[in-house]
């Protein structure tokens, strides 16, 4: 049987590899980057549903070894005040114990495994077209070269190549309305307890984590225009910092503080990309951002797109052709993912009294319930949802 030709070796594209393999399926990633590792530097954290599906593919121990566990988040207003302290998914169990690490450190980590398990992983790879036929499809590379497989599928991020070849009509990402920042300090005197996730909700939505060394890593939403490529790429670290931290500056909070001490500064526009109306042909489909896509707010990204690499996978296992396994994932994932994504948008909007970015109270987010436990658990069959009966 031809391969199954995954584009996109980040962290949906690199599971999905790891998962077919388990599942008895042969793949092959392509991804466009030359190099290992593809971003800048921005960290994310991995919740008890995105751990409990790395667990399913036996490769939540190199990511726990990568990064480092969070157990409680605590939550200040402006003022320092304290709001709530809460624990996170399933603290208890340090197999599935939140996790906080650079996202290029999570790609290096899932690709190093598949690549000690022998999945070829070919860089350099920018996809271009795709064409299905009766019994395959094939893909063709910016460099001239092509391969054919068995299907295909799209992990290829957030400005999917995949999406408008499955769906010229496909929607395209939509700015959210905030900017991200991310930063690391050094000697802020700032203490914290490692395994807590800290935020504070006031002029912005900021969070930080101390680590054990006593470097912070930190993030802040600001509700503001979107920006430009260029200012994306020409503003420096210095200008962001300085921006940011008079913003908070006015607040009793370490925030202003963690900002100005720090040694590396990065600024991202926040996108959400929901209903994709169309997430597969008979030969190829979409997965993880490439078919939806959360704004960051509720951290739940990279989980998601570990849980849709765990279910393609078991459809693709238990289903006895890809049109039907495509069919099953789609009724298992859609409404989960959708439901992400609105929490998200919803906790991304600007506060209505005073425009910044919102402070609701947190959920407690990322525990997987019984559904998803069983749709996950290697073990169990995976099966369409039955359908509830009208009236
Ligand atoms: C600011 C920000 C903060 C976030 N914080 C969190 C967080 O705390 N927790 C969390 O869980 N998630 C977070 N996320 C989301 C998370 O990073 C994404 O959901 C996750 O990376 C999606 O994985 P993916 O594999 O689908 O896509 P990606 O990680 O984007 O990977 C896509 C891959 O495809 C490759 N590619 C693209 N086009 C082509 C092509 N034509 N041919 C071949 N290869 C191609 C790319 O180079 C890339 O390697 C955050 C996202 C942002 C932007």
């Amino acid at each position: 049987m031809a391969p199954i030709l995954i584009i996109g070796g980040g962290i949906a594209g690199v599971a999905s590899a790891l998962a077919l393999q388990k599942a008895g399926l042969e793949a092959t990633v392509y991804e466009a980057h030359p190099h290992n590792s593809q971003d800048g530097g921005a960290f994310l954290t991995l919740a008890s549903n995105g751990m409990r599906a790395l667990q399913q593919i036996d490769a939540d121990a190199v990511v726990a070894e990568a990064g480092s566990s969070l157990r409680t988040m605590r939550v200040c207003n402006g003022a320092g005040t304290e709001v709530a302290t809460v624990p996170l998914g399933d603290h208890r169990d340090p197999a599935t114990r939140y996790r906080y690490l650079t996202r290029a450190g999570l790609c290096a980590a899932l690709q190093q495994e598949a690549q000690r398990r022998g999945i070829p992983i070919q860089r350099g790879k920018r996809l271009t077209r795709v064409i299905e036929h009766r019994g395959g499809v094939t893909a063709d590379f910016s460099d001239g070269t092509r391969a054919a497989g068995e299907i295909l599928i799209g992990a290829d991020g957030l400005n999917s190549t995949v999406r408008p070849l499955i769906d010229p009509a496909a929607p395209a990402p939509r700015y959210v309305g905030q900017r991200v920042f991310y930063g690391y300090s050094r000697n802020t005197g700032v203490r914290s307890d490692p395994d807590c996730f800290q935020v504070i909700r006031g002029a912005a939505a900021f969070g930080y984590i101390v680590t054990q060394q006593q470097d912070i890593w930190w993030f802040a939403r600001v509700v503001d225009d979107e920006l430009h490529r260029r200012d994306l790429t020409s503003g420096t670290p210095t200008r962001w910092q300085a921006e940011l931290s008079a913003m908070l500056q006015s607040e009793p909070t370490p925030a202003a503080g963690i900002v100005e001490a720090a040694h590396r500064v990065l600024v991202t526009n926040a996108y959400d990309l929901a209903d994709v109306p169309t997430w597969h042909r008979t030969r190829t489909i979409v997965i993880g951002d490439a078919a939806h896509a959360a704004s960051p707010a509720t951290g739940q990204g990279a989980s998601m797109a570990l849980e849709d690499a765990v279910v393609l996978a078991k459809a693709l296992r238990d289903q006895p052709d890809p049109a039907g396994a495509f069919t099953t994932y789609e009724q298992l994932r859609r409404e989960r993912v959708q439901a992400n994504i609105t929490a998200s948008a919803r906790m991304s909007a600007p506060d209505p009294t005073n425009g910044r970015a919102a402070s609701r109270p947190p959920r407690s987010p990322g525990t997987p319930d019984e559904a998803l436990t069983a749709q996950l658990d290697w073990h169990v069959p995976l099966a369409p949802p039955s359908r509830t009966r009208g009236p």
